[in-house]
């Protein structure tokens, strides 16, 4: 168990589950794209060790590039999807392929869709680490999935609470009977 801020978090994925399912997806996008040149587009700040690993394991030709999206305050997603750092240059004409840590609700997914429309790529193609079906809204189809998960808040492997947890290379859950014990 470890403690970030206020709320405890119990293991839940090991470092090897976790690469695991990056090379999944890699595997995956390697099979599809084996005669083309993809950009890679990583979603800021949650996507950072993902992407460094996905490299690893995709060694063909492609770009890199990063955007830049919050949404999450705590242990919520606001709603609110703020784009920090705007979309490549000279992407016209390519296939893009985004590299998102998490699809939760896909507010944010929608906001990336926006970001991309009128961009004039070849095509536009959307993979994630993490996926939580149960409450996807289910708007846009995503490609890619290294791995569905249930509707709990994670943290490690990029992901944060309140900053926190960034850099664990395991993958943590909210431990939510400490919570409740917590409230009472
Ligand atoms: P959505 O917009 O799909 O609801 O959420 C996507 C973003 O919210 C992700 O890129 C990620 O930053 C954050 N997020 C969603 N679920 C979790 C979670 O379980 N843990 C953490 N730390 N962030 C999450």
């Amino acid at each position: 168990m470890i403690k970030l801020h206020d709320k405890h978090f119990k293991p839940f994925l090991s470092q090897a589950q976790v690469q695991a399912a990056v090379k999944n997806v890699a595997d995956k996008i390697a099979a599809d794209y084996k005669d083309e040149t993809p950009i890679f587009v990583g979603v800021l700040n949650g996507a950072f060790m993902f992407v460094a690993d996905f490299l690893k394991e995709y060694q063909h030709p492609c770009e890199v590039s990063f955007v830049k999206l919050s949404s999450y305050s705590g242990l919520t997603s606001t709603g609110i999807v703020e784009t920090l750092l705007d979309i490549p240059v000279n992407i016209k004409g390519k296939s893009v392929i985004i590299l998102e840590d998490i699809i939760d609700t896909g507010r944010t997914l929608k906001e990336l869709v926006h970001l991309f429309s009128n961009t004039h790529v070849k095509e536009f193609k959307i993979a994630t680490l993490f996926h939580k079906p149960s409450v996807y809204n289910g708007e846009y189809k995503i490609d890619y999935i290294g791995m569905e998960i249930p509707d709990k808040f994670i943290v490690g492997y990029g992901l944060d609470y309140n900053e926190l947890g960034r850099n664990l290379k395991e993958v943590y859950q909210l431990n939510q009977n400490t919570m409740i014990n917590l409230v009472i």
